[in-house]
Parts: structure tokens; sequence; C-alpha cells
């Protein structure tokens, strides 16, 4: 079961959440508006490429993909980071090979984080007009296994770089 993945990580409940819903078709990407025949946004608001689906926000997207490269370059992650056609669960199962054994938990973690942080930053662009921005959605994800690691997620600092 692919959920595997999100019982054995850091991440707080909201994310498991998110990505619980995403797994069920559950989330309001301009695809499903449009399957229901409501009003959407006909490109995706991150690279004004493609039509937006889950998929596309988690990995297909290049605003996306870019920050997959940039954080698992931060990480010194020697996996290799998700292709244009992947999905989350079966590129990590093969990422997981490539990841230390200690470090497992704590990638997962993050790997559920990067499409959690690039969705809120979708849902800005929708709703507060914001430009999307690649550092910044960056910066949220190198920030926020800080706060987990002082919630108790201590594991998580081996994974992150020292600074
Ligand atoms: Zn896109």
């Amino acid at each position: 079961m692919p959920w595997q993945l999100t019982w054995k990580t850091w991440a707080p409940h909201n994310i498991k959440l998110f990505h619980w819903l995403a797994h069920l078709d559950r989330c309001w990407t301009a695809e499903r508006l449009q399957r229901r025949g409501l009003p959407h946004h006909a490109r995706c608001l991150l690279c004004d490429q493609d039509m937006e689906t889950m998929q596309h926000l988690m990995i297909g997207c290049g605003f996306s993909r870019q920050v997959w490269f940039d954080i698992l370059a931060w990480l010194r992650a020697t996996c290799r980071p998700p292709d244009h056609d992947d999905t989350l669960i079966p590129w990590w199962s093969q990422a997981k090979q490539a990841t230390p054994k200690a470090m497992r938990r704590g990638r997962a973690s993050m790997s559920l984080l990067i499409p959690w942080m690039v969705w809120k930053q979708r849902n800005d662009c929708v709703f507060n007009v914001a430009a999307p921005s690649i550092n910044d959605v960056t910066a949220k994800i190198q920030d926020e296994p800080n706060l987990w690691a002082r919630a108790g997620a201590l594991g998580l600092r081996a994974i992150l770089p020292s600074t």
C-alpha cells in the first residue's frame, strides 16, 4: 500500500491529509474543476504551459521539477529527481533504494513536503494572485523541517545539511 510512504514520515497531519486527498482525487485542480463543468484557469499558473492536474503540480510541472532538483541538491541526495512522467509513490520506491537506511524516513518526509509547498504556492497564485517564485518555495521547504525537528522529529536533523 502506497500509504506506507505517509506513515513512515515525520510529516505533520495536515500534509499527510493533503496527500491522502490528492490520492483520492479530491483536490480542486483545474482538471477536476473542468470535469465538473466549473470555472477554472486554462493552464497551470506556475508554468503557464499545461493543464493543471495533480500529477502535473506534484512532479510534471517545470516549476515543480526545478524545486525538486534544488531541494534534492540541497540535501545532497544522490537519487535521481523525478522525471516529467513520474508519480510520487513509484518514484520514491526507486529513490529509496539509493538512500541510506538512516536517511529514508527523513527523505520520505521531504518528498511529502515538496508537493505540499508547491500546492500552497499554487493556492497563493489562485487566491491571492501571487506571482510564482521558485526561491520562495525552496526557502519555505528548507525552513519547515527545522520546525518539525523542534516539534519532536529529531531524527530529521540527520538528513539536513548543517548550517
Ligand atoms: Zn505547471
